[in-house]
């Protein structure tokens, strides 16, 4: 039987490949941050979503050290069974204080928390309005789940609205959107989703995954840019990203919501609770977000110092409100170039190009960190700068 499979698998794999479209593994021997070692070479790291810098925190590690000591390694339940310790219900509770709601639950992973969020909240007589755009896991969500589905182009208030109008023959609609969009680094325009969503009586949720942390002044996210705070009846985020970049995601909002999925979440109730030194190292870092706003300010002046000098040096960038930085190439094999030749002069960035993003509007994404020092940011610019002239993108 596999003799036949395996033909048909290895048949798919050199067409991925023939297509230039094969993901590689690139295998770091040090632990992650601003600089690490990848294949023998230090190299300055722009790709991580470690945007306040906290993978690699003393603090972080010794909280977690200090769970594993008194709380052990694993849980080996899912958490209505015996996987719910106080760390668990600490961390909720500093989540939803963190974004001003009312309750919190937690997951694996922000995939899980979006996987599990829809089916048990609407049924077929409902609507959900969903960004074109957004991420792998909302969509997966919105499959497994039976409500009416629209979809309405990427942040394009026009489009929403006619959908809303459309979904008004449904009982009750969501209007459904990433925060940040990962590959330009626009923010969902909450001010005028909201305005919509009062005119024609829909609720919100708000994937703050890639800005929680990063956008607002204080990091809340977009709720926060948008002065939304406790006005939006779900969020969900992830502890993979900003908030430590190990593992693990919640959904937080309306009290009731939080209740119901706690009954009938998938994801929730048939996968493992989070390790307690997550949960642990969890709540120091909410703590240290909420404390003081110096991580939160230093991305903010890394991003702000990086664009501007990109800018300077005549290099084509996407208006950003986050830490996410798109050098636009809009061709694909010239982003290919270019990250190899940074690469070489030690910048580890990635080049994307369709189907990743639209066709003809091939880039180099760039993700700021706390984690970067000045001098790291001038070293980037300077390689971007010689590679720039040498590809011949800039003057
Ligand atoms: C990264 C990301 C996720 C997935 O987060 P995990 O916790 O790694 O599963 C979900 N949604 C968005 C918008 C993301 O950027």
């Amino acid at each position: 039987m596999y003799t036949d499979y395996k033909e048909f698998l290895t048949k798919e794999l050199t067409a991925i490949k023939d297509a230039g479209l094969f993901k590689n593994e690139r295998v770091i021997t040090s632990a992650q941050g601003a600089e690490i070692e990848v294949g023998g070479n230090k190299v300055l790291n722009f790709c991580m979503n470690n945007y306040l810098g906290l993978s690699n925190s003393p603090e972080l590690i010794d909280a977690a050290k200090e769970a594993m000591d008194t709380r052990g390694y694993g849980m080996s339940s899912v958490r209505f069974i015996c996987g719910t310790q106080d760390l668990h219900k600490e961390l909720e509770a500093k989540i939803a204080k963190f974004f001003g709601t009312e309750d919190t639950i937690l997951y694996a992973a922000a995939f899980d928390a979006n996987g599990g969020v829809f089916e048990p909240l609407f049924g077929e007589e409902d609507a959900i309005i969903s960004d074109s755009l957004n991420h792998a896991s909302i969509i997966d969500g919105v499959r497994l789940s039976k409500p009416v589905r629209y979809r309405y182009k990427n942040a394009d208030m026009a489009d929403l609205e006619d959908k809303l109008k459309l979904s008004q023959a449904q009982r009750y609609r969501i209007i459904v959107t990433d925060g940040v969009f990962s590959m330009d680094g626009n923010v969902a325009p909450m001010d005028k989703i909201k305005e919509l969503a009062d005119k024609y009586n829909a609720l919100i949720m708000i994937d703050e995954s890639h800005s929680a942390g990063v956008v607002g002044k204080t990091g809340r996210g977009v709720t926060e840019l948008f002065n939304l705070k406790g006005e939006i009846e779900i969020i969900t985020g992830t502890l993979g990203k900003a908030f430590g970049g190990a593992i693990g995601g919640f959904t937080t909002g309306k009290k009731e919501i939080i209740d119901m999925l706690r009954q009938r979440s998938r994801p929730y109730l048939f996968s493992n609770s989070i390790p307690p030194m997550v949960a642990n190292a969890g709540i120091r870092m909410f703590d240290m977000v909420s404390e003081t706003t110096h991580l939160q300010d230093k991305l903010h002046s890394n991003t702000d110092y990086f664009v501007a000098k990109m800018l300077d040096a005549g290099f084509d960038i996407k208006p950003t409100k986050s830490a996410i930085c798109a050098v636009m190439l809009y061709d694909a094999k010239l982003s290919q170039e270019f990250a190899s030749a940074l690469l070489k002069e030690g910048i580890y960035v990635i080049g994307f190009y369709f189907p990743v993003v639209p066709r003809g509007e091939a880039r180099i994404r760039v993700q700021l960190s706390a984690a970067h020092e000045q001098a790291q940011l001038d070293k980037a610019i300077a390689a971007f700068t010689k590679v720039g002239k040498e590809l011949s993108v800039i003057k």
